[in-house]
Formats: C-alpha cells, structure tokens, sequence
C-alpha cells in the first residue's frame, strides 16, 4: 500500500459538491436535485437575472486591469449603502472599514483570520446547524469552536431559550458570536423582531463581538432593507444608543445569492469600530491580509453590481428580480405543502410552507433522504434540507408522491 504524501490524510469531499457529483452522473429521467444553494427557474435552469443581463450589455467592459487591493470603491460604497441604507452609512461616517472580498466565503475567512490575530477571542459561538463552511473557516484559526443551539426539531422553531441560556452560561467578553442576517442556511427559519431584541440584549450585555452572515438580502422577502433589519437594528443599538464599551460588529455580505452570481465570486467585508476608536489600522490589516492572499479581488462580478446598484432604472429591475426569485421559491413551498397533505401523507407540512429563503429543513430522516436518492433519484442533504429551488410545476408532484412513499417503508 502507498503511503499518503507528507503523511496527509484524505478529508472527505463536501456533502453538497460530492451529492451533485452523483447526481450528475445519474442517468435517470425523472431526477430531481434539491441540492444546491443556486436559485433555479421554474424549467429548473440557472436563471441570468435580466438586471445582470441589462447591466452586462450596458459595460462592454474591455478592461481586465487589477482593481485596487481593497476591491472598486464605488462598489464597496454602493455594498455598505446595500447594507445598511443611507441614513445609517451617513451616521456611521468614519466608524467603519470596508473592503471588497472574493464573495461570501471570502469575506467569512478574512473576518475569521482577522478577527482570530486581533480580538483574539477566547472562544467562537456557531449556530447548530448552520452553513457547514462556518465550521471549516473558523477550525482554520484556532480559535475554540463552541456550537450554540439554533433549532428546536419538535416545534421546528428557533430555539430561541436554548441560543440564550447557552450564551448565557458560556459567552465572555470578546468572544465571537456567527448570525445569519436572514434566510438562515439551512433551516429556513429566522428569529423574529422581538427575539433579535433579546439576543441584543444579551450580546450588549456581556459585550460580545456579533458578525452577521449576510449572503441572502433581499432573497428571503424580496425587500434588501426588510431583510437587513436585523444588521441595521444591532448596529444602531451597539453603537450609537448604548453607553456600553461594544467591541463592534462586521458583516461578510455575499452578491452570489441576490444577483446570481455565483460563479463571479463578490463579496465584501465591513468591519464597524466602536465611535472612540479609528478604522484606519484595521483597514491597513484588512488589506494586508488580501494582498497576502489573493492581491486584487475579481473585477467583473463587481462591475455588474456596481452598473445596476449606481443605476436607478436598473436598481428598480434588480428589485423586481428578487420579487421574481423569492415569489417563486415561496409559491414552490405551497406546492409542496399542498401536494404532500392532499396526498395525506403522514405528518404536519406547514413548516415547509412557513420556513423563508432558499432552503427548507424538511425533517425527513436521513435514512428517508438515502431512499430518495436510491429509489427515486431525488437527492438532498443528509440532514433533510433541501433548496426549494429545485422545485417546478413538473416535478413537485412527483417529488411529494415520493415523499409519502418513504415515509410509509422506513
Ligand atoms: N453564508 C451562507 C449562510 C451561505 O449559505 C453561503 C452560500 O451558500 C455563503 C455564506 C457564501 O456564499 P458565496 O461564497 O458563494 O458568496
């Protein structure tokens, strides 16, 4: 037997990218994947929004020069004004650091490695379950991961006492707590107004450091402004209405989801300082960091997000665009609903209906998700979450019979 070079063991491919491997090779007619987090259209097909489409056809962009270490810094703005509306970009003036990333995941990992070398918290608070890759960049740092519960499986709820008891005991000054902003990847379910107040509470209390997860604005409602309440909401509460020594806040903002732009990687980072304190060393690290990595962020990507969000013409399309993807993945969620309880299949479907963004925890088993994928070539993950996105008209029906099948053999 050959032994591994330098002695490196083999990781396991990712659940999601290993899944879609199969299901490409899957030569049957009727498969059906609900995959991956990648909006589909109602024929199942990536979907250009025709904001993105209007945009690229108005740029004729020849320039293939490096954009700055720090990204284009029309779209860094246009990425902080998205973020958090005019009235609060204004306010916060001098108080913030941004920088353009390589999308979401970018953005996630330069906060981490930032945040491990200059916070230095004592530990990070990761919602259980959540986007599995919060796990692989936060292991990276050394920081000491700590789960805190997200999901109460009986109710299908937030487990709102158990997030807060658990902080509660735990949580110390400077330490990191991961949020998603919304559409919460991969339950579906988001707290509400008065929870958020009440994990505030809590975070201003025991000054922790809150960095918002934001890749879907927009997809879960439809509105970017109602979808970043929440990051607006804290920002206001830590630093500006409270007499208490914050740490601050960032936020990884993610374009792959809300522009479809999946493959063209834009993101940014905007890291808020406590009002005392100046960004400006912290920009300089930020940068720094980039330049050790990737030295410019992509161009084009960007450019699209620019040209539409500069434009008002455009800004109203894109606007349109996320109504278009969220209404669909929402009336999908009532097909489904629909046809599982028609079919009486056993149980209560409701959550799948109520539940927001693009995924959906369905409670199916993981020996049930196994029997989807070998007997019907549906697939989804282990956990039962499933894009809703893979839905359509033709296939609904066929996935819900499904469904009630494997709820009657297993
Ligand atoms: N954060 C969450 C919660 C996600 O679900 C995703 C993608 O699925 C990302 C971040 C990163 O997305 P990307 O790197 O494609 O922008």
């Amino acid at each position: 037997m050959c032994e591994q070079y330098l002695d490196l063991p083999i990781t396991p491919v990712d659940t999601a990218f290993g899944l879609m491997a199969e299901y490409d090779a899957d030569p049957h007619p009727s498969k059906v994947s609900l995959i991956a987090g990648a909006y589909r259209d109602e024929n199942g097909s990536p979907w250009v929004l025709p904001s993105v489409q209007e945009a690229k056809a108005r740029l004729k962009d020849d320039n293939h020069e490096y954009l700055g270490i720090a990204g284009s810094p029309a779209f860094v703005n246009l990425a902080l004004l998205l973020t958090f509306g005019s009235k609060l970009t204004t306010k916060l003036n001098k108080n913030i650091a941004s920088i353009q990333t390589v999308s979401g995941t970018g953005a996630n990992h330069m906060v981490a490695v930032f945040l491990a070398r200059h916070l230095r918290p004592a530990r990070v608070f990761i919602p259980e379950p959540t986007w599995i890759n919060h796990q692989t960049i936060w292991a990276q740092t050394g920081v000491p991961l700590e789960d805190y519960p997200y999901y109460e499986p009986q109710s299908r709820s937030v487990d709102l006492d158990g997030m807060l008891s658990l902080l509660e005991d735990k949580a110390e000054a400077n330490d990191v707590v991961i949020l998603q902003a919304c559409a919460h990847n991969p339950t579906g379910v988001d707290l509400s107004r008065s929870q958020w107040a009440q994990v505030m509470e809590l975070v201003l209390r025991k000054k922790l450091y809150v960095v918002f997860d934001s890749a879907y604005q927009g997809f879960a409602t439809g509105d970017p402004d109602t979808d970043a309440w929440v990051i607006r909401y804290f920002t206001e509460e830590l630093l500006f209405d409270s007499d208490s020594e914050c740490p601050g806040l960032c936020v990884a903002q993610s374009f792959s989801k809300n522009f479809g732009l999946y493959g063209e990687r834009v993101g940014a980072i905007h890291l808020v300082v406590p009002r005392h304190l100046s960004p400006q060393g912290a920009l300089s690290e930020l940068k720094t960091l980039a330049r050790a990595e990737y030295s410019n962020p992509p161009r084009f990507g960007a450019r699209i997000v620019e040209t539409i969000l500069a434009n008002d013409e455009l800004k109203r399309q894109w606007k349109r665009d996320l109504v278009t993807m969220s209404s669909r993945i929402k009336a999908m969620r009532r097909i489904l609903c629909k046809q599982l309880e028609e079919q009486n299949t056993p149980g209560d479907w409701s959550h799948i209906e109520s539940q927001i963004g693009m995924f959906s925890y369905t409670g199916l088993s993981a020996m049930m998700v196994a029997r989807l994928r070998t007997q019907f070539h549906i697939y989804l993950l282990p956990s039962g979450r499933a894009s809703i996105c893979g839905l359509n008209v033709g296939n609904a029906d066929y996935v819900a019979s499904a469904i009630k099948q494997v709820f009657g053999e297993v």
